[in-house]
């Protein structure tokens, strides 16, 4: 046998050995070491090899070859032969054959893995310590194909990034073979593709000074589920602006949910009709028998699950249905569901839900909270729990959010998450999307529709944590968590990935507020008054992935007139009822003067402001000032954290956010909020 020679594809997929993995790598372009195969213990060709040499005996059963005794190294070609008789004597398994290869130096190892997500389909996984990246589980993440940059991200991501530089003054290892070797694997074109066979694990790779080699392959056969077809986005317009709606399920007798929306509805004044078989009004609202003969662009459905079908099947010529009700998928009853599904398919319209509360949209008169609608905005929501949208729509308002659109998809039968951010992101009364999610469906669908987006994308995950990945079947596998692979997703589409409700709808207030305005800068500055707090607020930003870079040098003396004894960042000023409410717009205008800043957060003690006497007036002042330094400062985007606010009396937290407000500020609570919205905010409104 030639050295490098394989045996054809990959037949029998049960049994994919090392040299025959390895002849794929090599194809893909991943340096494998030199080696050839022997059946017949002829070991003739170990000549053409330099030493030492390895001998690894393969065979149906035999998987963790070192476990099994049968990997040997360190060889010369001579002793090739009683080697291969040794292991044979020792290994447990049935032997196929031998693979002699060459070994490789000593290097840093790796672990480099590609496997199918069940729900986003292809990522690579890289990892420091090879054999033991499952206990350092120092590993980085990335949805394939991946980009250069991505591989340069995730070797630099990782803890141990430092061994790559050099271990104990040792040369530095190739990292750009380490990149090229990613990309073979998870790059346009790579191996990744080749996934519909099942998974790929390298472990280890060892990279040195003089490059990379996959000492050991692994291929675990499986089979790519087959993808859904994605839609091309509809006209969701008459989903959230309807001319008129349909009820179905409200009842003369015994007030239900579907009272309740006549209910909602009769208060945002939308033209309204139910359905109901006998009655010919129901709540005082005028009903029809069948949604056939409802002349409406919108059904809610809220009957038993069993009836939804049947209902649904009327609906030729509404174009959008929405199922309230729940007992499908979620309850355990797929049947039903897809039933539903069907019989919208058939009568020509779209479903949204089962297992949902709706749409809200005060521009459209929709709804689906009580108490009417707040003002028509820029921020919509896309939501897989009905609850919580109702929840930061309520929450969201009383901070100063106004919403464009909010949709709840519930189980997504048919209009899914993806299809609406896609047309939301074309949307021209949208300026930012938040997302919670639970379960992505299509989570590549979703991804490609997020890598799209062109418009800031807020993502909160529910059961990021949960035990979701079935026993993995290898090392690879069993590192790919959920919370990896959001913020896999998160982080190649751009999105910010938040972990609260108070995020989502605190980082929605910041693109609100500043997101039309173009920055020059890239720096983050923070002003306050001094002590702990301004301390904290450097670790708080810290956490949130934004570096406060130092003042220029000479800043002091620019400042030194205006009172302030240290430069540094966090900025400590005079801020409280005995300060000057000009002296924080000062100091910003002439720090931002000096050099282009993207943020800055000023912050105030609000108890302090109240020290000698109870008067709100030197808070409004400093307010004001704040916002006059905004208006007049277009490239900059300025954010207000007013700390302690529930010491102020009643009503004045509410006067500074309308003050703010009104000049285009958000304000925050506390200095992690802010953080974390500035740190979002960071990836967009670059000029
Ligand atoms: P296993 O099936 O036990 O994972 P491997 O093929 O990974 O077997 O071999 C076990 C270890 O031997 C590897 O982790 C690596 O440290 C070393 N090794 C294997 N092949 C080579 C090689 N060609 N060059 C250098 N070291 C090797
Ligand atoms: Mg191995």
């Amino acid at each position: 046998m030639s050295l490098g020679e394989h045996e054809g594809a990959a037949s029998a997929a049960e049994h994919v050995y090392e040299h025959e993995v390895k002849a794929m790598l090599r194809e893909a372009g991943v340096p494998v070491p030199r080696g050839f195969v022997v059946r017949d213990l002829d070991f003739g060709p170990a000549a053409e090899l330099s030493e030492p040499l390895v001998l690894k005996a393969f065979g149906p059963g035999l998987v963790h070859k070192s476990d099994a005794g049968a990997v040997a190294l360190g060889l010369t070609a001579r002793e090739l032969p009683a080697a291969a008789r040794a292991m044979t004597a020792k290994v447990p398994a049935t032997i196929a054959g031998f693979l002699v290869e060459e070994q490789a130096d000593a290097g840093v190892e790796l672990i480099v893995g590609l496997v199918r997500d069940p729900a986003f389909g292809p990522v690579l996984l890289t990892g420091l310590g090879g054999v033991w990246a499952e206990a350092l589980r120092d590993t980085a993440l990335r949805l394939c194909p991946i980009s250069e940059q991505d591989a340069r991200d995730m070797l630099g991501s990782l803890r141990g990034a430092a061994l790559l530089d050099g271990h104990r003054g040792g040369p530095p290892v190739d990292v750009d073979a380490v990149v090229k070797l990613l990309m073979a694997a998870g790059g346009p074109g790579g191996l990744w593709e080749r996934l519909e066979l099942g998974e790929f694990e390298l472990n280890p790779v060892i990279a040195g000074p003089s490059g990379v080699v996959a000492v050991d392959a692994r291929h675990l056969p499986g089979q790519a589920p087959a993808r859904p077809a994605a839609r091309p986005p509809g006209d969701l317009l008459p989903l959230f602006e309807p001319r008129a709606v349909a009820v179905v399920g409200a009842s003369t007798t015994r007030p239900n949910f579907g009272n309740m929306f006549l209910g909602f509805y009769r208060a945002t004044g939308l033209p309204l009709v139910a359905v109901h078989p006998t009655a010919s009004e129901v709540s005082g609202v005028p009903a029809v028998p069948s949604l056939a003969r409802a002349d409406v662009d919108y059904a809610l459905v809220a009957v038993p699950a069993e009836r939804c079908a049947e209902v649904v099947r009327q609906a030729y010529g509404v174009p959008f249905v929405q199922v309230m009700s729940g007992g499908f998928g979620e309850a355990g009853h797929p049947g039903l569901e897809r039933e539903l599904a069907e019989a919208a398919r058939a009568a020509g319209t779209r479903l949204l839900g089962p297992n949902c509360m709706g749409v809200y949209c005060p521009r459209g008169r929709q709804t689906f909270v009580g108490g009417g609608v707040g003002p028509a905005g820029s921020v919509a929501l896309i939501s897989q729990s009905g609850g919580l949208a109702g929840e930061v729509i309520k929450v969201g308002e009383r901070r100063g959010l106004a919403f464009s659109r909010v949709v709840t998809v519930g189980n997504s039968a048919d209009v899914t998450p993806a299809e609406l951010l896609r047309w939301l992101a074309r949307d021209e009364e949208t300026r930012a999307v938040g997302l919670y999610l639970e379960d992505p469906r299509d989570g590549r669908e979703l991804y490609e529709a997020l890598r799209a987006a062109d418009l800031p994308v807020v993502l909160l995950v529910g059961g990021r944590s949960g035990q979701g990945q079935q026993a993995a079947a290898s090392h690879t596998g069993g590192l790919v968590s959920d919370r990896r692979i959001w913020e896999a997703v998160a982080g190649q589409s751009g999105a910010a990935l938040v972990t609260s409700q108070d995020d989502l709808i605190g980082v929605l207030a910041f693109f609100q507020a500043h997101g039309s305005r173009v920055t020059t800068g890239e720096r983050v500055l923070v002003v306050g008054p001094s002590g702990g707090a301004s301390v904290l607020a450097a670790d708080a930003f810290d956490l949130a992935g934004v570096r406060l870079d130092p003042l220029p040098g000479d800043a002091l003396e620019s400042l030194r007139g205006l009172g302030v004894v240290a430069a540094g960042n966090p900025l400590e000023v005079p801020v409280g009822p005995l300060g000057r409410a000009g002296l924080v717009p000062e100091v910003i205008d002439v720090l931002v003067r000096r050099r282009p800043y993207r943020d800055v957060v000023a912050h105030v003690n609000v108890p302090a402001f109240f020290t000698y006497g109870d008067t709100a007036e030197p808070l409004y002042a400093y307010t004001r000032a704040v916002a006059a330094a905004q208006e007049a400062l277009p490239g900059v985007r300025i954010t207000l954290v007013t700390r302690n606010g529930e010491c102020a009396p009643p009503g004045v937290d509410d006067e500074v956010r309308r003050i703010a407000a009104a000049a285009g500020i958000p304000v925050y609570r506390s200095m992690e909020a802010a953080a974390v919205a500035v740190a979002a905010g960071g990836r967009y409104g670059a000029a």
